[in-house]
């Protein structure tokens, strides 16, 4: 599993970095920064609840094929 950012729909209110901190941060104007794509073992449930609770619908968590 991992995640995507779609910046062309992100607001940079860096909801996702608090939800998600295994794998995004965020610079100084508040837009996330992906520290690593890959979500590791035992973060799947909150990257899917970061991603679901993204206002923009900017963050997608992409399962392993
Ligand atoms: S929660 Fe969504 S809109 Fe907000 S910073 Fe994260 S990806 Fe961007």
């Amino acid at each position: 599993m991992r995640i995507d950012v779609d910046w062309t729909r992100c607001d940079g209110h860096g909801l996702c970095a608090l939800l998600l901190a295994e794998n995004l941060t965020t610079d100084a104007a508040g837009f996330p920064v992906v520290t690593r794509a890959d979500v590791p073992p035992g973060a799947e449930r909150d990257a899917r609840r970061a991603a679901a609770a993204c206002p923009a619908l900017a963050l997608r968590v992409i399962a392993d094929t």
